[in-house]
């Protein structure tokens, strides 16, 4: 089951980005794996999933070692994506096992993370998450605040910003998120630009389950996915 829905993801994947003219290929899929059992992740390691996404930094602890044991006996590196919110007291832990953070909201948690990561002489990947609806209940920077966060953090040594995230509304006609992933994208561009970073910032970190073709038109280099892959999940 998993692997078929994987393949067919894949291949909506690859028919939206012709349609955007993009190389498919150069798009990373996230297999979101939140209440997914390590069983579960085994079985998506097996069908070929490398890039592992988890919402809660308690979750991913319980899983991590045995899931990576498992895939390093087959010869697998597994790549370990933090997408939900966190907090900066658990940033200790989050540095530890991510290779990407994509939630990263605000100054406070990067310099956090950079005085862990330097404790553990890793530079660690981020991505600055973005309010791009005007919901409140959202975590993330305001469009307006992210220059000046990218001001500060490219001072931080052991930070390495890598691109933009976000988390569109849940609508009911997937056309409605369309204009919040083009404002991530343009936000994108126009701080590229202004070369408001050391490097340019090349990963957009944008489309769910219910989004993510008319993310990967409007140009993500990075979907995650969770019920499209493992199916409808209780939360634990
Ligand atoms: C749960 C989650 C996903 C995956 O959501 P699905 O709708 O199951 O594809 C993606 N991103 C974040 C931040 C999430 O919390």
């Amino acid at each position: 089951m998993v692997r078929e829905n994987m393949l067919e993801v894949l291949g909506r994947i690859a028919r939206a980005a012709q349609r955007a003219a993009a190389d498919p290929s150069e798009i990373i899929l996230v297999a979101v794996t939140k209440n997914v059992g390590i069983e579960g992740m085994c079985g998506a390691v097996d069908a070929g999933m490398t890039h592992i996404g988890e919402s809660k930094i308690q979750e991913a602890l319980s899983k991590y070692e045995q899931v990576r044991a498992y895939a390093s006996a087959k010869g697998i590196i597994l790549f370990w994506h933090m997408v939900g919110h966190l907090q900066s007291n658990k940033a200790r832990d989050a540095v530890r096992i991510f290779d990407m953070i994509h939630s990263v909201d605000s100054l406070r948690l990067a310099r956090e993370i950079d005085r862990q990561a330097a404790k553990i002489g890793k530079v660690q990947d981020v991505l600055l998450e973005v309010k791009t609806s005007p919901e409140i209940t959202k975590y993330g920077l305001m469009p307006d605040e992210v220059a000046g966060v990218l001001k500060e953090t490219a001072s931080l040594d052991h930070v390495d910003v890598k691109g933009l995230m976000t988390v569109a509304p849940a609508v009911h006609d997937p056309q409605e998120a369309r204009s919040y992933f083009r404002t991530l994208k343009q936000l994108s561009a126009r701080l590229n630009t202004l070369r408001a970073t050391r490097y340019e910032l090349r990963m957009l970190s944008m489309g769910m389950t219910d989004d993510f073709e008319v993310a990967v038109e409007e140009g993500a280099t990075v979907v995650r996915i969770g019920r499209g892959i493992f199916g409808d999940r209780k939360e634990a």
